[in-house]
């Protein structure tokens, strides 16, 4: 929910950051960017980066003593001090640059899951949670013999804590939550089932792929273990992503790749591991991404965060309250006035959600349409695909007047067939 200290944005301002918002789409019809859970847009300071840093100082890092490789080695080291400071963590020995959400989960379930589960644990998840982390430990859990349980959602698409407290037990190893729903925007109390873990001497990993983008994170204040995320849609580019683990867990788990970078001393019998985070960061790593990937920290916190997340609420209630004017829209996840991120899925009584969002796709308008990476909660939720529109500090109302207006249109035109 929007926070009293927050200023208004000013989006006209903010948008010509963005060449892309700018562009046309088809026939020379105004883009109108509503699939920012996907992947939002990326501002020319970030861009930037990337010509600064192949024209100006591209080298591999520490490997070299040259001048260049000095450069990129310190720029790549500071922007994990940066992305680590973004999200609350003590320094770069807790922030490790992985590809994405998705490689963060999975580091922490093979290095950690692999070695650590067997039969008679388990693994508690959410209903709610997406394929990058729900696949990910079921597979782990097939390995190992461990368990995987899923704490359901209620009717109004939150976290139904009783349930919570009923199974995460003295054999519960991990709990793996997302932080916000990538379908329904709820806001899960990542503290309180911090707590809950830790009070059965469980670890804690949140799934931030939606939070960090939106809100001000601090992963000290939520009490997690682990929290992952991704720097394309927050601003910055693909190709990269975080993964905050607390240091004395760190230190202790297993390396999740071998090979360069990563090693301090290798005979050919055995071999020592490299300070963090560089322990887990095997081979050449994503330099001129992880670089950006700081500057996209930069920009968001030049705007503000709590600023950011109060216009995307204003957005969020817009369009809920556009689509409560028709009966054949159901949306799904927290209703108006609660707390919820900035996007909204929903289904149109008469029209698929893949024709929708391609008939919308003709007036300028993207959105995205399917499973959104959470069969298991669309199958909960007795649908089989959803459309979903997603805002970002750019949005505007009136691109959420288009998109109901593309709506309509979408729905006249299958009232005809
Ligand atoms: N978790 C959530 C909640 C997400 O929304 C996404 C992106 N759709 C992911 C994980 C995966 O992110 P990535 O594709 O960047 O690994």
């Amino acid at each position: 929910m929007g926070t009293q200290e927050s200023a208004p944005l000013d989006v006209a301002r903010l948008r010509e950051d963005f060449p892309i918002l700018s562009r046309t789409v088809g026939d020379d019809t105004p883009l109108v960017y509503l699939d920012n859970a996907a992947t939002s847009q990326t501002p020319n300071r970030v861009i930037d980066i990337f010509g600064d840093y192949y024209r100006g100082y591209n080298a591999n890092v520490h490997r070299g003593i040259h001048y260049l490789s000095q450069e990129a080695s310190i720029a790549y080291e500071q922007a994990h001090d940066r992305v680590a400071e973004f999200v609350g963590a003590d320094g770069r020995e807790e922030m490790i640059f992985t590809k994405n959400t998705t490689e963060s989960i999975n580091l922490v379930a093979y290095a950690w899951g692999l070695n650590e589960l067997s039969e008679g644990d388990n693994v508690v998840l959410t209903e709610m949670e997406h394929h990058a982390s729900l696949v990910t430990w079921q597979q782990i859990a097939k390995r190992t013999g461990a368990e995987v349980r899923y704490i359901r959602i209620t009717e109004d698409g939150k976290l139904d804590m009783e349930h919570a407290r009923e199974l995460i037990d003295d054999d519960t190893q991990m709990v793996s939550a997302v932080h916000i729903s990538n379908v329904l925007g709820t806001v899960n109390p990542i503290s309180d089932l911090a707590q809950l873990a830790h009070d059965h001497d469980a670890y804690i990993f949140a799934d931030g792929a939606q939070a960090v983008p939106n809100r001000r994170v601090d992963v000290k204040d939520l009490g997690v273990d682990f929290y992952a995320f991704s720097a394309h849609k927050m601003c910055g580019p693909t190709g990269v992503g975080g993964l905050y683990g607390k240091k004395a867990i760190l230190e202790d788990m297993e390396p999740f790749l071998y090979g360069g970078e990563m090693i301090r001393k290798v005979t050919y019998e055995e071999s020592t591991w490299n300070d963090l985070p560089w322990k887990y960061e095997a081979g050449t790593p994503l330099i001129a991404e992880g670089i950006a990937f700081a500057e996209a920290c930069d920009y968001l916190d030049d705007i503000g965060m709590d600023n950011i997340q109060a216009h995307e609420h204003q957005l969020a209630e817009y369009a809920l309250s556009r689509f409560a004017e028709f009966d054949d829209v159901t949306t799904y996840g927290p209703g108006l006035g609660e707390d919820r991120s900035g996007l909204v899925a929903f289904t149109l009584d008469s029209v698929h959600a893949h024709d929708l969002s391609s008939i919308v796709n003709d007036y300028g308008v993207a959105i995205r349409a399917g499973d959104h990476c959470t069969q298991p909660l669309h199958d909960r939720l007795g649908i089989s695909a959803s459309a979903r529109a997603s805002f970002y500090l750019y949005n505007t109302r009136e691109e959420i007047d288009a998109l109901v207006d593309a709506v309509d249109a979408a729905r006249e035109l299958f009232a005809d067939i």
